[in-house]
C-alpha cells in the first residue's frame, strides 16, 4: 500500500460565477502542463475536487512540482481504496504510519456515500481502535492532534488522506490575461512579475540593453531571472530592445538632471508599442514608492503621461525587506545581485530630478526627433523564448 493520489483544492471562495468554470479548466490544464515529464500521471476532476493519479511515481517528487503552480491552496497526499472495511482500515493505518513526527492522531470519517453500511461515527471508532491496537506510542487527541487521519467515503471509491500541504495560492496563470513586464536586472522587477503570476497574469517581458555599456552577462542575469520566474507558469518570451542609440542620444539632449525621467518615458513609449504588437493589455515594473528618484509621485506622474496602458505596480506599497524576502523566497535573489551593470546604473545622473515637471520634460524632448530612434530600437528588437528549466538530466542528454 502507498499513496497513489494527490488530492488539490482550490479554495472555491474566491471563484465567483460563470469565472469558476474556466478557472478550474485553466487550473487543471497548467497542472497537467507542470506534470507533463511524468509519464503516466493524470490529473483528474471530480465534484469540487481535483485528483493527481501518480501511478506509481513518487509522490514527492511530484508534489514539489504542484508547490509552484498558482490558484492551488492546499494538498493531500491520498490513498484510494475500495468501499470495503479492510481496506480502508489497512490505508488508515498506512496514513498514521507514514506521518512524520507523529505522536497523537484522530481519526475523521465523511460518509458521503451513505448506502455504505457503517455510520460515520461508529466507523470513527472502528478506525481508531484499529489504529490503535496496531501500533505503538501513538495517542487519540481529538482537539490538536499531530495527524487528522481523514476518511472520505464517496460512491465510486473511498480516500484517505492526512496532513494538509500549503500550496501558492493565487488564481491560475492564464485567467486574469497578460501582461508586459519591464524586467531589469534588479532586485524588484522580478518580485513584481511574480506577484502578477500570482493573480493569474501571464506574462512577457521586456529588458532594455545597452551594449557595449552593459555585457552580454547583464543580458544572461535577465534571461536567467526569466528563466526562474518560468517555474511559475510557462515559457516566457523576452523582448531585448537594442537601447544604446536612443539613450546616448537622451543624455546628449537633456540637462543632466531631466536625463532618468525622459529615459523612463522612452521605455513605456517603446513597452506601449511592443503591447500593441502583441495584443498585450499591461505593463508591470517593479517601482516602489519613494525608493528612489524616479519612483516619486511627481516622477511617476510626469513618467506616465506618455502613455495610457494601465501600468500595474505589485510593490509600490513594500517595504525593501519585504521584497526582498520574497525575493528569496522565489529564489530570483542570489541572480539579482550579481554585479554587472544595467543600462540605468551607467547612465544614470548624479542628482536626478526628484520632482520632474510634465512641461519641462516635454520641452526637452521636443528639441528632437526621437521617434525614428524608437523605430530603429523596435526594429532591432531580439525575441528570446525561455522555456522553463529543464531537468539536469534532460540538458546533459543533448549535449551529445
Ligand atoms: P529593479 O530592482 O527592478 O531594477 P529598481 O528599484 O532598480 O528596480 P529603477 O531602476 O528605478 O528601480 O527601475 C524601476 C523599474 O523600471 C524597474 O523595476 C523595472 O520594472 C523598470 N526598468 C528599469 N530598468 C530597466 C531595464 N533596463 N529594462 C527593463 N525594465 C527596466
Ligand atoms: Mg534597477
Amino acid at each position: 500500500m502507498e499513496y497513489d493520489h494527490i488530492l488539490i483544492r482550490y479554495g472555491e471562495l474566491a471563484l465567483k460565477g460563470k469565472n469558476r468554470k474556466s478557472f478550474v479548466e485553466k487550473l487543471q490544464q497548467n497542472i497537467r502542463h507542470k506534470l507533463q515529464e511524468f509519464e503516466n500521471v493524470k490529473v483528474k476532476r471530480t465534484q469540487g475536487r481535483m485528483f493527481v493519479l501518480l501511478n506509481g511515481h513518487d509522490p514527492h517528487e511530484v508534489l514539489e512540482k504542484c508547490k509552484n503552480i498558482f490558484g492551488i491552496h492546499s494538498f493531500s497526499l491520498a490513498i484510494k481504496v475500495e468501499n470495503d472495511l479492510e481496506k480502508i482500515k489497512e490505508a488508515a493505518l498506512y496514513a498514521l504510519k507514514n506521518g512524520e513526527n507523529i505522536k497523537t492522531f484522530k481519526v475523521t470519517v465523511k460518509r458521503i456515500d451513505k448506502s455504505f453500511p457503517i455510520r460515520s461515527q461508529e466507523l470513527n471508532q472502528i478506525l481508531g481502535g484499529h489504529l490503535l491496537s496496531n501500533t505503538e506510542d501513538y495517542t487519540v487527541d481529538v482537539h490538536h492532534p499531530d495527524i487528522d487521519v481523514k476518511v472520505e467515503i464517496r460512491q465510486e471509491a473511498t480516500y484517505i488522506t492526512s496532513s494538509i500541504i500549503r500550496g501558492s495560492g493565487g488564481l491560475p496563470v492564464g485567467t486574469s490575461g497578460k501582461t508586459l513586464l519591464l524586467l531589469s536586472g534588479g532586485i524588484d522587477s522580478p518580485v513584481a512579475g511574480y506577484l502578477a503570476m500570482k493573480r493569474g497574469v501571464e506574462i512577457e517581458a521586456i529588458h532594455f540593453h545597452s551594449p557595449p555599456f552593459t555585457s552580454d552577462r547583464a543580458k544572461q542575469k535577465v534571461i536567467d531571472l526569466a528563466e526562474k520566474l518560468t517555474s511559475y507558469g510557462s515559457k516566457i518570451n523576452v523582448h531585448v530592445v537594442p537601447f544604446t542609440k536612443l539613450q546616448q542620444k537622451i543624455f546628449q539632449e537633456t540637462p543632466d538632471n531631466y536625463g532618468m525621467t525622459v529615459m523612463r518615458r522612452m521605455m513605456l513609449r517603446i513597452s506601449e508599442r511592443v503591447c500593441q504588437k502583441e495584443g498585450i493589455l499591461s505593463m508591470t515594473t517593479g517601482e516602489n514608492l519613494g525608493q528612489v528618484a524616479s519612483q516619486t509621485m511627481t516622477s511617476m506622474y510626469t513618467i506616465n503621461e506618455v502613455t495610457n496602458y494601465p501600468i500595474l505596480r505589485p510593490l509600490i506599497t513594500m517595504d525593501k525587506d519585504e521584497i526582498i524576502e520574497i525575493s528569496k523566497k522565489i529564489d530570483t535573489f542570489d541572480i539579482s545581485i550579481r554585479p554587472y551593470e544595467d543600462c540605468c546604473t551607467i547612465f544614470v545622473p548624479k542628482a536626478p530630478k526628484t520632482k520632474p515637471k510634465r512641461d519641462r520634460v516635454n520641452y526637452y524632448e521636443s528639441n528632437y526627433d526621437y521617434e525614428e530612434l524608437i523605430q530603429e530600437a523596435i526594429d532591432g528588437i531580439e525575441v528570446i523564448e525561455i522555456s522553463e528549466k529543464k531537468r539536469a538530466e534532460d540538458v546533459f542528454e543533448g549535449l551529445f
